[in-house]
């Protein structure tokens, strides 16, 4: 099959099927999605909402949170995973945020990059959810997934997996199309145990084809 006719089905499942795709951590402002993504990094994003409304309620702008110490804020996140980086990181965040940014989240994702704790991936989600730029965040689900489908081929990194896609989907669907292919991987197209049998991209899935042809399927 041909790469276009592979994108241009699985955007047309995706645009029948998942309409209305969004970020499933909770937040009101672009101050608190910021501290959930750095949060959500290598944890679920379930975990996450259980315990940033006390957090958000302790630290409600940058400058309560750049004051508190990491070890005070430790004591709101201990059940997330690395609670001890990661509380040092989002005072750290604020801090820079402060000093550097007027405690404005930055749209731009060299200067995301520049705050702790944001890394490639969560400077992209900030970028195309807050600012609705076409990013791709890419994350294990959306490298995996990608990788299976067949809309990434020899992409070996997040860096590359990120510019195929970006290559490929129309620019204006390239925010949506991160959270259709996150979805999708978290609750069909599974690490171990993906659901081929009752996924609607059968007909554009190179993985489901192969195993299809090799009987395994
Ligand atoms: S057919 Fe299977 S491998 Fe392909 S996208 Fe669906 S769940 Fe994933």
């Amino acid at each position: 099959m041909r790469k276009e006719d592979r994108y241009k089905g699985v955007i047309e499942w995706f645009s029948r099927n998942m309409p209305v795709a969004e970020t499933e951590l909770q937040y009101m402002d672009p101050f608190q999605l910021l501290i959930a993504v750095i949060l959500s990094a290598q944890c679920t994003d379930k975990r996450v909402n259980m315990i940033t409304p006390a957090l958000f309620e302790a630290f409600p702008v940058p400058e309560a949170l750049a004051a508190a110490t990491p070890e005070v804020v430790y004591e709101y996140i201990r059940s997330v995973s690395y609670p001890n980086s990661k509380a040092r990181h989002l005072v750290g965040m604020a801090q820079t945020l402060l000093s550097e940014f007027g405690g404005k989240v930055p749209s731009d994702v060299d200067e995301l990059q520049k705050l702790p704790g944001v890394g490639r991936k969560t400077a992209n989600v900030i970028a195309s959810v807050v600012y609705k730029k076409p990013t791709m965040a890419v994350d294990t689900h959306i490298f995996r997934v990608s990788n299976r489908i067949g809309l990434t081929t020899n992409s070996k990194t997040p860096l590359a997996t990120e510019r195929e896609l970006v290559r490929y989907f129309p620019e204006a669907l390239i925010a949506k199309a991160h959270h259709w292919l996150v979805l999708h991987g978290r609750y069909i197209c599974l690490a171990r145990n993906p659901k081929c049998g009752t996924c609607g991209l059968q007909p554009w899935c190179s993985y489901y084809t192969e195993r299809a042809l090799t009987g395994e399927g």
